[in-house]
């Protein structure tokens, strides 16, 4: 637990607490960015992606068909989740259990966007989202799809990352390890599926809110997308 003399000497190192949203969709090197600048700027970090990953490995545990939206709404409120805000370490668990490593399967990642399309589960989880925003001491950089749009409107910085989907599907079968054509190429389709899925639905789709700075990352180093959203949170902080 923080005493009020901690929080103030941290705050006073790293200036006032500001909320920084950063959405975009999968494989534009959003986890890794939002990790690094919250590591550089002293704050935390939310990967609300993992949140719903978890939500959707709770509903395949538990043998709930993920593609009826009124049984998954039915228990939506169930699983208790709680995410790790440390960006060296995030982790999440579940109703008490370690989920890192379960919530990065294929089977979870090609049922997700199924979940998230429900309005009761965008409820529970955007409530989640905006408590532990609410308590980050030095403010939090929260990475996801609808953070800027609707979890977190008032985001003091708000960022919009895109990338071909060339790099985005080679970005993607990187971190999955394939290497081969064939393999990148289905890497390439499940994506653009996903991010369909995630930009058409009716409940808060995946969009760049119209106050966002967007960012192509296409050509851009990983350092460079850091650099300049961590210019763009210093100035805001200087203008607190
Ligand atoms: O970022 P990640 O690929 O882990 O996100 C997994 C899925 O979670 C997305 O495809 C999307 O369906 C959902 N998601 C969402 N809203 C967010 C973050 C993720 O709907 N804010």
């Amino acid at each position: 637990m923080e005493t009020a003399a901690q929080a103030a000497t941290a705050a006073s190192a790293t200036g006032p607490a500001v909320i920084v949203a950063i959405d975009g969709p999968s494989g534009t090197g959003k986890s890794s960015t939002s990790k690094a600048v919250a590591t550089r700027l002293g704050m935390s970090f939310l990967d609300t992606g993992a949140q719903y990953r978890a939500m959707t490995w709770w509903m395949i545990s538990n043998d709930i068909e993920v593609t009826d939206a009124s049984a998954v709404a039915a228990v939506a409120g169930k699983p208790v989740i709680v995410s790790g805000t440390d960006p060296a370490a995030p982790g999440i668990t579940v109703d008490g259990t370690d989920a890192s490593g379960p919530i990065r399967t294929p089977e979870v990642t090609s049922r997700v966007s199924a979940v998230s399309a429900v309005p009761e589960v965008r409820s529970a989880i955007t409530a989640l989202q905006r408590s532990i925003a609410a308590a980050a001491p030095h403010g939090i950089v929260v990475e996801g799809r609808d953070i800027g749009t609707t979890v977190l409107p008032d985001a003091d910085v708000k960022i919009f990352l895109t990338a071909s989907a060339e790099a985005r599907a080679a970005r993607r079968s990187g971190e999955l390890g394939a290497t081969a054509s064939a393999d990148v190429a289905a890497t390439k389709e499940a994506l653009i599926k996903r991010d369909a899925a995630d930009s058409t639905r009716k409940t808060s789709p995946l969009a760049k809110a119209s106050d966002a700075a967007e960012i192509d990352t296409t050509d851009l180093t990983l350092d460079q997308v850091i650099d300049r959203i961590v210019a763009l949170v210093e100035e805001k902080r200087a203008a607190k």
